[in-house]
């Protein structure tokens, strides 16, 4: 009989192997810690961020302060407990000078992201924003056009409900993006409720399509 790993244990180790990487030489100049994703081992939601910012770096943490507050409380109204969520990041540590990670980092991290989404093996993975659901999707996602609206992605060997919405952080700077955040998260307990996605064979791709995103594409599981 073949036991299986227990998933906090897996995560714990694979948290720890990231506190290791060294792979991004800016943001190993940059950070304070490598924040690695935080949340239930068993859960059926994962959410991802972009990148911790300053805050996040001192801290520890994937997200904080008044976006974490926000989303949270959309979570809870939404019915997604923090023992079914599981909070993430693209790439695992701080981008100096408040820049966005580039397409190389994001790629370079996407190993760490892939281990934490085989081991939790997810139903339905929100993308908070617009650049996190481009990358997610391999392509460009203006988040304005495909917020709210789930579609069926391969992560890992698993199918799940990718579902982009607003990043609490820039909703909170434009107050009308809040009920529609607010909305959009309503929607998960809808799409776990579906089970997962079935996916039709992926046609094969002889090219990059040409509006393809350099880097967010080379997330080999999404
Ligand atoms: S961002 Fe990711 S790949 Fe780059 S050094 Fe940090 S943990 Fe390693």
């Amino acid at each position: 009989m073949v036991l299986e790993p227990d998933p906090a244990v897996a995560l714990a180790e694979a948290a720890d192997r990231m506190r290791g990487c060294e792979r991004c030489p800016e943001l190993v100049a940059a950070r304070t810690q490598v924040v690695c994703g935080t949340g239930a081992p068993t859960a059926r939601v994962l959410i991802v961020g972009d990148a911790p910012r300053s805050r996040e770096d001192a801290l520890g943490v994937p997200l904080s302060g008044r976006a974490l507050e926000l989303l949270e409380r959309f979570l809870l109204a939404a019915g997604c407990p923090p023992e079914d969520r599981f909070l993430t990041t693209l790439v695992k540590c701080l981008p100096p000078l408040a820049r966005d990670p580039s397409a190389t980092e994001v790629a370079g991290c996407s190993e760490h992201l892939e281990t934490e989404v085989a081991l939790l093996a997810p139903l339905v993975v929100v993308g908070l924003g617009g650049f996190v659901a481009g990358v997610l999707r391999g392509r460009p996602s203006p988040v304005r056009r495909s917020r709210g609206r789930e579609e069926p992605c391969l992560v890992g060997p698993h199918a799940a409900w990718l579902l982009p919405v607003f990043h609490p952080a820039a909703a909170l700077y434009d107050p009308a993006t809040v009920p529609l955040l607010e909305a959009d998260l309503a929607r998960i307990p809808e799409l776990l409720a579906r089970g997962r996605p079935e996916l039709a064979p992926e046609p094969a791709r002889d090219s990059p399509a040409p509006d393809a995103v350099p880097g967010p594409g080379q997330l080999d599981l999404f």
